[in-house]
């Protein structure tokens, strides 16, 4: 589950990490208000508005700008608010922005310079190890960076079992050219955002940038937060802060009917009882020139109010030319699945796409005289290799 920046700098302050203090607002008025909200407290003049949408690269599609006075900040966030946003990270239709985030200006000028570094925590799984990306080149793209100039991205691995060790943190802060004050902030900062990766459960954290003020604290200028799905049973609160606009509807939907779904770009939609069925089946419509539209794990009870579920969600992309549904009957007898697929066509009416059942295991031959009887255009198999064949040939 995927996080607004105000809601990850609101769980990272819990660990005690220094953020870029902000408020949020849904009008411009409110804006305003948070604005001197944030005055009274931080003494800042300069405010910035932020939109809060799941996608990076905001900035770079105007959805960040610096507000130098109370009424642009009214301008600005009246401008930001409502926009149709597009970032590199969105698609072309963009975000439609409801919420911002109105910030303290931390890039005021002192003693020293102001700089960007880069920094995230992730799981690497070919090490079965966490690790720490981290980089002198924050505030742009990191994807760039990384392509451009390898050499400026460092990698700390951390052994899960034993946690982060003190030097660890240290050499990362020598690595980013820092010392005295600096160098023992950022040594703070990298074991604080170590140990929030850990406490939130989290599958990503990503600081870009972490900023170094000019008088010498670092500072979590942006965040993006995602949390391990399977966790989110230990923290009720997060699991409330789910933004249900910013996620595919149709996925939505089809988690609210218990149903595992995610959506593809292809042209055959799948229908398949177990999560590994569900991947081999689309790597077999693929090596028969097909292209999987979603994967869709219906899990053990096939049953025909699930067929039917399952069958709306598939047909709501306009993009599928064909369905190939692939029960392996273990548990579930195929007979109940085809008269299940039976029903939901019939119940369901208008389907104008072929679809091919391919029902192995108990009782698999009765299931397939019932689809073969059915006079419905749903055509059966009993071969995985052939029933991705059907499909290809029809799309
Ligand atoms: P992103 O574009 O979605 O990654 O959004 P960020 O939160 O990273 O903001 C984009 C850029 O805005 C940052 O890289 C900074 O350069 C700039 N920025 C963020 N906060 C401030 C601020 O307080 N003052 C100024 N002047 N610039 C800021
Ligand atoms: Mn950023």
């Amino acid at each position: 589950m995927n996080l607004h920046e105000y809601q990850a700098k609101e769980l990272l302050a819990g660990y005690g990490i220094k953020i870029q203090r902000g408020l949020t607002a849904e009008t411009a008025d409110e804006a305003v208000e948070a604005a001197k909200k944030l005055t009274e407290e931080t003494g800042t003049g300069w405010h910035i508005i932020k939109a809060q949408v799941h996608a990076g690269g905001r900035g770079k599609g105007g959805g960040v700008k610096l507000a130098k006075s109370l009424d642009e900040v009214k301008e600005k966030a009246g401008e930001i608010i409502g926009m149709q946003l597009i970032t590199p990270q969105t698609s072309a239709e963009g975000k439609l922005v409801s919420t911002v985030l109105v910030a303290e200006d931390v890039y005021y000028p002192g003693e020293s310079e102001t700089k960007e570094f880069y920094m995230s925590v992730l799981m690497d799984r070919t090490t079965g190890k966490n690790v720490i990306i981290y980089s002198t080149e924050g505030g742009m793209d990191i994807e760039q960076v990384a392509e451009e100039t390898p050499h400026l991205v460092q990698k700390e691995h951390i052994d899960p079992g034993v946690g982060m060790l003190p030097f660890q943190s240290r050499k990362i802060a020598f690595n980013l050219g820092l010392s005295g004050q600096a160098f023992k902030e950022m040594s703070k900062f990298v074991s604080k955002l170590y140990k929030a990766f850990v406490g939130l459960d989290a599958s990503m954290v990503e600081i870009n940038p972490v900023l170094k003020t000019s008088d010498e604290k670092i500072i979590a200028v942006d965040s993006k937060l995602s949390i391990d799905d399977n966790a989110l049973f230990r923290h009720k609160d997060i699991a409330e802060m789910r933004d249900k606009r910013e996620e595919d509807p149709t996925e939505v939907e089809a988690g609210s009917y218990g149903l595992n779904f995610i959506k593809l770009d292809g042209n055959v939609g799948c229908m398949v009882n177990g999560a590994g069925l569900a991947m081999a089946t689309m790597d077999i419509i693929k090596l028969a020139g097909g292209s999987p539209a979603n994967f869709l794990d219906v899990g053990g009870t096939a049953d025909a109010k699930r067929v039917e579920q399952a069958f709306r969600i598939i047909l709501k992309d306009p993009n599928v030319k064909a369905i190939l549904i692939n029960i392996f009957g273990g548990i579930v007898r195929c007979d109940r699945v085809a008269n299940g697929v039976v029903d939901a066509y019939k119940n369901i009416g208008d389907i104008n796409v072929p679809i091919i059942v391919r029902l192995q295991g108990t009782n698999a031959d009765i299931a397939k005289k019932i689809i073969d009887d059915s006079g419905l255009e749903v055509h059966s198999a009993i071969l995985l290799k052939e029933a991705a064949e059907k499909v290809a040939s029809l799309i």
